[in-house]
């Protein structure tokens, strides 16, 4: 830090604290009339520039300082992505307090325990989710007050912030200081809330914007249809006001239709989320003959991209780069750009590169390890846990009491994988996913890709189920395309082309209903409880 009495030859540089107000106030001092284009409820579209959301994150900060919200204290949000929910971001991080993004698609006692777990004192909310918050609000002491985001009127937003100052100093406190509290899809136990900081979430977004990561830039347009409340929104709210970029905001209709027409006329270059909603999207554009014509990339992540949805969004021009991460990472930990040597392979055998989770970013450290914490060979063969240290990593969940980290820093994902020579990591599986047979391992996720590569599979999904022989047995339920009369012969005989005679299940079973989780993956603890005695039963 530069100080009086310095001489010069140390700390020469500014001390400029990592806190997100930084992103809010860049885009609206340098990229004020570009627009955050939101679908409300009804369908209706709003309009607000990056200097309107900085005006209204000040009325907000303002509002809750008078409030008497002060530093540290948890302020929620349950809502799906508007421009609104953005300023809420800024307006609750930028004076200190701490944005708790809640999922409205947990149940109810699930945000009983997260609301009381971080004690949040005030809730803004869509108007769609008042029902839920009444239900609620009973059970959690700490929550005084709920403010509709988008609305005029009495327990509106615009009345909670009349009168307040279109400035507000923000930022005033160490860049170490919480920014926003996020929860893990929580499938064993009681959810765990991942405390971000200002300097991580910083960190974290600089590492989004690079050419390899998410490439934003202001040319871009982005669309996060991945929400806000899951996974930090992959960063992306604070990315696209870093880069000062036009975003889309598709709010609660993520259906083909609405999305698609949303990518048209927003001419949206870019988007984000989970597997299911491209799938989706997919079957629209084909069904109704569709094209994309302003969209490059689709980033995928959350769960396994399968190789259809690849091959099939190539078909219309649009690149397909699969990402893992994790809540806890802030979320991104990899990207499957491709390097030179691989864009030198043979199509097919890039296709095995886009498949993998990818590589690294800068500011992530990853190892394969064994049980005892030892790396194992980056050979793409040896599979290990797949674990991590970085800046932008949970050190020790929400009010917990222990570290979440072993002996050397690193912070054990719960995924099973490889990493190979070119520094590709592959997941085989959730660590809890793993079916094990007779003392082999069987990949659910192999599993299910093979599955999926055949033209008439919407969605597979595999689990171990509990096998009086051999300890346990993989059971394959698919949905079909609409449309299509795929047999349980023609997917054995995919699966038996890809995999080895030990993985392909004993059971195929077809279901329009295959049960997915709060934030879109396949719910494979419900399907492992519905199915438990399946294999006893069959004898
Ligand atoms: P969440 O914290 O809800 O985002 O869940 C993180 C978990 O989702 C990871 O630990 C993985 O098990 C899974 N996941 C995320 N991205 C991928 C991916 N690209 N492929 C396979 N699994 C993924």
């Amino acid at each position: 830090m530069v100080q009086e009495g310095d001489d010069g030859a140390t700390g020469a540089m500014q001390a400029w604290p990592l806190t997100v107000n930084k992103f809010i106030e860049h885009a609206a001092r340098w990229h004020g009339s570009r627009t955050v284009v939101s679908r409300a409820f009804d369908g209706s579209i709003n309009r607000m520039s990056w200097a309107d959301i900085h005006r209204h994150a000040a009325h907000l900060s303002n509002a809750l300082v008078a409030y008497g919200i002060g530093q540290g204290d948890r302020v929620a949000t349950l809502a799906m992505n508007s421009g609104r929910h953005v300023a809420a971001w800024y307006g609750i991080m930028g004076m200190g307090a701490i944005c708790h993004t809640l999922n409205p698609r947990l149940s109810v006692e699930q945000l009983v325990y997260i609301i009381n777990h971080a004690a949040d004192r005030i809730v803004f909310v869509d108007r769609q989710f008042m029902p839920l918050i009444e239900q609620l609000q009973p059970q959690c002491p700490s929550l005084q007050t709920a403010i509709i985001l988008d609305e005029d009127g009495q327990g509106c937003w615009d009345a909670f912030v009349d009168g307040q100052s279109d400035s507000f100093d923000w930022g005033a406190f160490d860049e170490n200081s919480g920014a926003g509290l996020c929860y893990t899809s929580g499938t064993t136990g009681n959810p765990k809330g991942v405390l971000y900081t200002h300097r991580s979430n910083y960190l974290h977004t600089m590492m989004a914007l690079q050419p390899d990561a998410l490439g934003i830039g202001v040319r871009e347009v982005i669309m996060p249809v991945v929400p806000m409340f899951h996974a930090n929104g992959w960063s992306i709210p604070f990315a696209a006001s870093a880069a000062g970029c036009k975003m889309v905001m598709p709010g609660a209709h993520l259906d083909g239709q609405s999305l698609h027409d949303l990518i048209e006329k927003e001419s949206v270059t870019l988007v984000a989320g989970v597997p299911t909603v491209w799938f989706g999207l997919l079957e629209y554009v084909r069904k109704n003959g569709k094209e994309f014509t302003s969209l490059k990339r689709l980033f995928v992540g959350g769960a396994a991209c399968a190789e259809s949805l690849i091959r099939d969004f190539a078909d219309y021009g649009v690149d397909v780069v699969h990402t893992w991460g994790m809540t806890e990472l802030s979320p991104i930990g990899t990207v499957g750009r491709l390097t030179p040597e691989v864009l030198d392979l043979a199509d097919d055998e890039q296709l095995g590169y886009r498949m993998a989770q990818g590589r690294p970013l800068l500011g992530i450290d990853m190892r394969v390890a064994d049980e005892n914490g030892q790396e194992l060979s980056r050979d793409g063969a040896t599979i290990g846990a797949i674990q991590v240290r970085g800046q932008a990593i949970v050190g020790r969940y929400f009010r917990a009491e222990e570290i979440a980290l072993n002996d050397d820093g690193f912070f054990d994902t719960g995924d099973v994988g490889t990493i190979d020579a070119r520094g590709y990591m592959r997941i085989t599986d959730r660590a809890k996913d793993v079916i094990k047979s007779g003392g082999e391992w069987i990949s659910s996720v192999d599993l299910e890709n093979a599955a999926m590569s055949h033209p008439g599979v919407q969605l597979a999904a595999a689990v171990g189920i509990a096998h009086p022989k051999w300890n346990e047995r993989p059971l394959l339920l698919v949905k079909r395309k609409a449309g299509n009369d795929v047999t349980e012969e023609d997917i054995h005989d995919v699966l038996a082309r890809k995999l080895a005679r030990l993985a392909i299940p004993d059971a195929i079973l077809f279901t329009d209903d295959i049960p997915l989780g709060a934030t879109g993956k396949i719910d494979k603890k419900r399907i492992r409880a519905d199915y438990k005695d399946f294999y006893v039963e069959r004898g």
